[in-house]
């Protein structure tokens, strides 16, 4: 379902806000809500509409406490967002294609040509819970550009396709009723996510294999870690009260534990293929989900 605003809703926005929304008619009317609130006890109730003498329809609603209250039809209208149109203006400068993949969630934008390389640009919104079908299409493009609208969703994308999502209210902004993006900022989560992307070609097969390796073992000794420190965490929680939490290996010390090069591993962490690393990598610093550390992700125990 697409998000609906309610004129109550819509009340508080700037005015800039607004004239950015009607200049690119970024949202659409729908049909009016059916119920509104009691405008002294707030209780919601249900619109009732009684003609008038010269045949005008009028909206009312009949609150037990403080009686009939005539509605007007202003406060009664929804919109809801033209997701096409929000992505015209976002992405005006950009060459378009745009094309709605998974109705209601995925978005193909078209192409970008931002820190020195050209990308494919998706955007997809709400969360990756109940859409495999968006989950598998963005693992199948992990060259692409994603865009989500918050921090939030950005993240749980992230985690499941594995692939550059961009949460877009940190990189968006509405100036003087204009939609600014912040390429800058952009490139910089581009150059974040494909460290070698700039000058040289990607690596040689030899060179993937060879960093696809590191990850593995990388992943081997980040979950041993976890299950240290987890035994770390419940023994001292038994002795003083209070959790511990073993502190994180630096790159430094895993590198010679693994006879690896610091930048080996640094790399390695940084990998498009590194989803899961990076999970243990940030999980480790949290006692409490290093207590609730139930095992390897993606061996034995469904995603
Ligand atoms: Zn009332």
């Amino acid at each position: 379902m697409t998000p609906v605003f309610q004129a109550s809703e819509t009340i508080r926005w700037k005015s800039d806000d607004w004239a950015f929304v009607e200049q690119h008619k970024l949202l659409r009317e729908i049909e009016p809500a059916g119920s509104a609130n009691c405008s002294d006890c707030s209780r919601r109730y249900e619109v009732e509409y009684i003609s008038d003498r010269a045949g005008n329809r009028n909206g009312y609603i009949n609150c037990g406490d403080c009686g009939l209250e005539r509605v007007d039809p202003d406060r009664l209208k929804q919109w809801e967002i033209d997701t096409n149109a929000m992505l015209r203006a976002l992405f005006g400068g950009l060459k378009l294609s745009l094309e709605e993949q998974v109705p209601d969630y995925l978005w193909k934008v078209g192409r970008a040509n931002w820190a020195g390389s050209s990308r494919r640009v998706w955007f997809v919104r709400s969360f990756p819970g109940h859409h495999r079908d968006a989950v598998e299409i963005l693992k199948r493009n992990k060259k692409a550009i994603v865009f989500a609208p918050t921090q939030s969703g950005s993240t749980q994308w992230h985690e499941v396709a594995g692939s550059l999502v961009v949460p877009l209210d940190r990189v968006a902004s509405t100036k003087a009723a204009k939609l600014v993006l912040n390429v800058e900022e952009i490139e910089g989560w581009v150059k974040d996510a494909w460290p070698t992307s700039k000058g040289s070609k990607n690596a040689t097969p030899k060179r993937r294999g060879s960093r696809l390796n590191s990850i593995a073992k990388l992943r081997k000794a980040l979950i041993e870690h976890v299950f240290n420190a987890r035994e770390h965490a419940y023994s001292t929680k038994e002795i003083t009260g209070t959790p511990r939490l073993l502190p994180r290996p630096q790159q430094k010390e895993l590198a010679k534990q693994l006879d690896m090069t610091t930048s080996d591993v640094n790399r390695a962490l940084k990998d498009d293929d590194a989803v899961e690393l990076r999970i243990y990598w940030e999980l480790a610093l949290d006692v409490d989900q290093v207590m609730s550390f139930a095992g390897p992700i993606t061996r034995g125990r469904k995603t």
